[in-house]
């Protein structure tokens, strides 16, 4: 697996000399599983890069985690060049809620007035799914959900040995 951080940056983005050491970009891990699969770790600024990387290869489908949706962790993603070109197949994963299906909730952000162009205009194909309880395969890795203490709720990051835990409601504030 070979991994790659297009972004480590939380809450801000923050380019400039003083962050020129791990980059300026919000969180976005590319992941190249062993059969070749792309998983993508969240979608803050940095993804806007990758997604130019990605452009050089031909259009195919990528899986894109989502750990939670605060805003720097979905903000690339308007700006996440095979989103807006037809023939890319992107699967989202992301927390669930009972109040709203995740493609409703990301798209509270790629909507007017948030953001010029709404989700339902990208001519990708965009698929939206809730992470499992259980641990399941994206290509030949095996991904496992936690919750963990965030104002939010969150619940992806690939984990081969604890067991899954329930969802609890949010109990700390903090910034992600
Ligand atoms: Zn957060």
């Amino acid at each position: 697996m070979n991994v790659r951080v297009w972004g480590a940056r939380g809450s801000l983005s923050a380019p400039g000399p003083a962050t020129v050491g791990y980059g300026g970009n919000t969180s976005c891990v590319e992941l190249e599983l062993a059969d070749g699969t792309t998983l993508i770790l969240d979608a803050g600024s940095g993804i806007r890069e990758l997604g130019q990387r990605l452009l050089e290869r031909d259009p195919g489908e990528l899986h894109i985690c989502l750990t939670h949706l605060h805003l720097d962790h979905v903000e690339g993603l308007g700006f996440f060049a095979p989103l807006w070109r037809a023939g890319w197949k992107l699967r989202f994963w992301g927390p669930p809620s009972p109040t709203a299906t995740l493609r409703e909730r990301v798209s509270r952000y790629l909507s007017p007035p948030l953001f010029p162009v709404g989700l339902s205009e990208a001519p990708a194909e965009a698929v939206f799914e809730d992470v499992p309880r259980e641990p399941w395969r994206i290509g030949s890795a095996v991904i496992e959900a936690q919750t963990v203490e965030h104002r939010a709720y969150s619940r992806v990051r690939p984990c081969r040995r604890s067991p899954p835990t329930r969802d609890v409601p949010p109990r700390s504030h903090a910034l992600g």
